[in-house]
């Protein structure tokens, strides 16, 4: 049984999901406070946490970044504020997912299954066939896969959960441009709502870091396509 832990200062909504979760079996934990929670979701295994942002002793960005510094477990952030900012922001500290509220519970159970069996394919088979070789090479980047280090030559480059999943996936697709929304599939899961802005966005992270100044970026947009590695330029196959 999946044992969720919601932290939600709105005690109405929150015995409201409770309810929700525990009649489809889910076991459930609820924190009305962000610090209470943040102890909670540190201290206890769970296998999701559904979140609020405006919380009160602890905000839920916070939470989300503590959490993901030291776990994995899935986080859907429930927040009333709708843009594009808020998301980013939101995924980049570390949730996987958001609905904005007011939701329909179904959705917000969806979400909850969808999270769920991510987790439990990339535990089941680890990504694709990259993933399987130890070193992967391309161009002067050299990407261990077993710790996710990046580096170009002697440089080590620190790239989020997300970034890293993008790099793969572009440099499994070599030759290839891969759609935003196969990137969207990809990277944030095939039920995610995610908008293909937000791709846009973590390919200006991804850049950021991995290019050098005075180069062409690693990787080509294809106008109203996509994006692709440009080819390799150095001869060092
Ligand atoms: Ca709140």
């Amino acid at each position: 049984m999946s044992k969720i832990l919601i932290i939600e200062d709105e005690k109405n909504l929150a015995r409201f999901v409770e309810l929700e979760l525990q009649h489809e079996n889910y076991e459930t934990a609820v924190e009305l406070n962000g610090r209470k929670g943040l102890e909670r979701a540190l201290n206890e295994d769970f296998d999701a946490i559904l979140l609020d942002l405006m919380l009160p002793d602890l905000n839920g960005l916070e939470i989300a970044r503590r959490v993901r510094q030291v776990k994995k477990t899935p986080i859907i952030i429930m927040t009333a504020r709708d843009s594009v900012i808020d998301r980013v922001s939101g995924l980049d500290h570390g949730a996987d997912d958001y609905i904005v509220k007011p939701f329909a519970i179904e959705e917000l159970l969806a979400r909850l299954r969808a999270v769920l069996r991510r987790v439990k394919m990339e535990e089941d088979n680890n990504t694709g066939a990259l993933s399987k070789q130890k070193i992967v090479k391309y161009d002067d980047l050299t990407i261990e896969t077993a710790n996710r280090i990046v580096h170009r030559g002697d440089e080590a480059i620190d790239l989020t959960k997300r970034e890293y999943n993008l790099l793969m996936t572009l440099i499994e697709n070599k030759g290839n441009v891969v759609t935003r929304d196969q990137l969207l599939n990809q990277i944030w899961g095939p039920n995610s709502k995610i908008e293909t802005n937000v791709v846009e966005v973590y390919v200006r992270y991804l850049r950021n870091k991995i290019d050098q100044p005075g180069r062409p970026s690693y990787i080509k947009t294809v106008r109203g396509t996509g994006y692709m590695m440009r080819e390799e330029q150095s001869e060092a196959k």
